[in-house]
């Protein structure tokens, strides 16, 4: 039997040749994970049953051929909480967390304790589970058309306690749409990117569903359709947040503007990108 230190090592050595700057994250995770333990190295010296070894190893194996860390461990933390992830749902990213303040920061400031939340293109649920959390009272409807992100948005709702409602449904098509109405939020982070983005992917995105990243040509198809189709499903006042790629910040303005939203507040991530924007549904005139 190996040490966990031996195994440790090899694992790190495997998973360097892709990325050397996670292989020591990466492999502690996947030990974290098999052993079941939150410090497994605190006891490096401890043998590791064969079976177990090689299950790690095969792990570590597939994570240097580019398979995403976060698919490897079929969960992934997001706003402190666990999603259940794996191919056919989008990983929760942490830029998206500054969706979740955006909209966390407008209901403080607008007082709003019990608002009516719409989530479209939930995949995990991250974004709806998150703002549950922080807002019990608030009422959460999470919006998702796939089949095979639809099973973990359930269970992610489920595992985190949250009594989100949840709709399947294109939120491209009037019938969805139609089903929400007096919003006080609404709030996506849609699919964005570039038919040219496309073809540049990384191989770790290149095993997530293309349904949630591909946006069109110019990677703002869900802007101005959702925009146009949901804004009669807001209320006068209500607001509408978006999480967007970077460079995409005048563009998504502009489409909310046109659209006679108002007030346009733009946000950076925790990597200095503009990466939301917040409007108000003005009064119509
Ligand atoms: N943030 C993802 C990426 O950079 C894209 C997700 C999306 O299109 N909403 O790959």
């Amino acid at each position: 039997m190996v040490s966990r230190r031996e195994l440790f090592e090899k694992c790190r050595e495997l998973i360097a040749q892709r990325d050397a700057e996670t292989a020591d994250f990466d492999t502690n995770c996947i030990f974290q994970d098999l052993l079941g333990e939150k410090n497994p190295m605190f006891a490096p010296k401890l043998p590791v049953p064969d079976d177990k070894a090689q299950e790690i190893l095969s792990l570590a194996q597939r994570r240097s051929e580019g398979y995403p860390l976060q698919y490897l461990l079929g969960q992934w933390e997001f706003w402190g909480c666990n999603f259940k992830i794996g191919e056919g749902v989008l990983i929760p990213r942490p830029d998206t967390e500054t969706l979740v303040e955006q909209v966390l920061d407008i209901c403080r400031r607008e007082k709003m304790t019990t608002p009516k939340i719409a989530d479209l293109c939930s995949g995990s649920g991250c974004i709806a589970a998150a703002l549950k959390k922080e807002l019990p009272r608030a009422d959460v409807y999470a919006v998702e058309l796939s089949d095979k992100a639809l099973p973990y948005l359930r269970q992610n709702m489920e595992l985190n306690g949250c009594d989100v409602h949840i709709i399947k449904g294109d939120v491209l098509e009037c019938s969805t749409a139609d089903k929400l109405t007096e919003l006080d939020i609404l709030v996506s982070n849609p699919p964005y990117l570039t038919a040219r983005d496309m073809t540049e992917l990384q191989t770790e995105v290149r095993h997530e569903p293309e349904s949630a990243l591909f946006g069109g040509e110019d990677g703002l198809d869900f802007y101005r359709a959702m925009t146009s189709l949901w804004k009669s499903s807001i209320k006068t006042g209500g607001f509408i947040a978006y999480e967007f790629g970077m460079g995409q910040h005048d563009d998504v303005k502009a489409i909310l503007e046109e659209n006679g939203f108002t007030d346009v507040e733009l946000r950076r991530d925790g990597g200095g990108i503009i990466r939301t924007a917040a409007a108000v549904k003005a009064v119509s005139r």
